[in-house]
């Protein structure tokens, strides 16, 4: 059976979300494949032991803490590396129902990658996708151009392939830091640049569905609701900061647009 290694990330409060991350992944994820958990975190309570390495990482708030994750993922890259498949899930995925070899891992006509798409057969124009329009970014995708939009919340293949897309989107990440700009969706506008033209397996939302919708009725994988475990005070930091980002970077192509400069730049001024 192929050796699988797990990328999880619990910073701040969501390391409430490990223990029963990690009991519904050893039970119902390629449950018949040995894994390595590998955690990064701030947490004193989630520590080194049987197949589960811990890498202490800083604590930086939003959106360091998901932006840094392909920084933090190289920090294990030669033992990431000694597994032959990867998998990265945020926090609050959910494992409900068994997931077999043959529904996620990838193969050669793949790319060797795995992604997530919730707007899969949806219907919907690729141009109202949230792509990163700014072409000051590294994850610049021009209208007319992807036909899928994949969700950060997770990224697979075999462990060659993941390193390959790790270190190329690190280095995306930090060109767009050395003049000061933030893609708009952080790491998950780098991966839709990334996977732009790769064709991975794409899973879909039976693969991990937000809890609190109706669609699809039976998910093997589901996002917990984060309200139900991190605190209000918590949600309302993480939600102000986002929603302050947002308004920032619409706000930069209002006066960019108004100023006739070409198009919608995310700048971090
Ligand atoms: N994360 C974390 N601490 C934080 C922020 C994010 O550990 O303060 C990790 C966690 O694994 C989370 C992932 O980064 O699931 C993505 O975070 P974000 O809030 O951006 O994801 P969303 O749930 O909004 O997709």
């Amino acid at each position: 059976m192929p050796t699988i290694a797990i990328l999880y990330i619990a910073i701040g409060p969501y390391e409430a979300f490990w223990s029963p991350f990690r009991a519904s992944c050893d039970r119902f994820f390629l449950p018949e494949c040995p894994k390595t958990y590998f955690v990064f975190t701030d947490s004193k309570k989630i520590k080194s032991g049987k197949n589960l390495v811990v890498t202490s990482v800083e604590d930086h708030g939003w959106p360091a803490n998901t932006l840094h994750r392909f920084h933090f993922f190289l920090r294990q890259a030669m033992a990431i590396a000694a597994h032959e498949y990867c998998f990265f899930f945020n926090a609050n995925a959910l494992f409900v129902k068994p997931i077999s070899i043959e529904e996620v891992l990838p193969g050669p006509e793949e790319n060797n990658l795995v992604g997530l798409s919730w707007t899969l057969g949806a219907g919907r124009e690729p141009d109202g996708f949230p792509y990163d329009r700014n072409p000051l970014s590294a994850a610049y995708i021009p209208y007319g151009q992807g036909s899928i939009y994949y969700q950060g919340g997770l990224i697979g293949g075999n462990s060659h392939a993941f390193l390959s897309l790790t270190t190329n989107l690190a280095a995306s990440i930090d060109q767009d830091a050395s003049i000061d700009v933030t893609a708009l969706h952080n790491d998950e506008s780098h991966l839709n640049h990334y996977l732009l033209d790769r064709h991975p397996r794409c899973l879909n939302t039976v693969y991990g569905r937000p809890q609190e919708w109706e669609q699809p009725e039976t998910p093997k994988m589901v996002f917990v609701q984060k309200e139900r475990v991190l605190s209000p005070y918590f949600l309302f930091k993480l939600k102000r900061k986002s929603l302050c980002f947002l308004l920032k970077s619409w706000y930069g192509r209002l006066k960019r647009s108004a100023s006739g400069k070409n198009s919608e730049t995310t700048p971090n001024d």
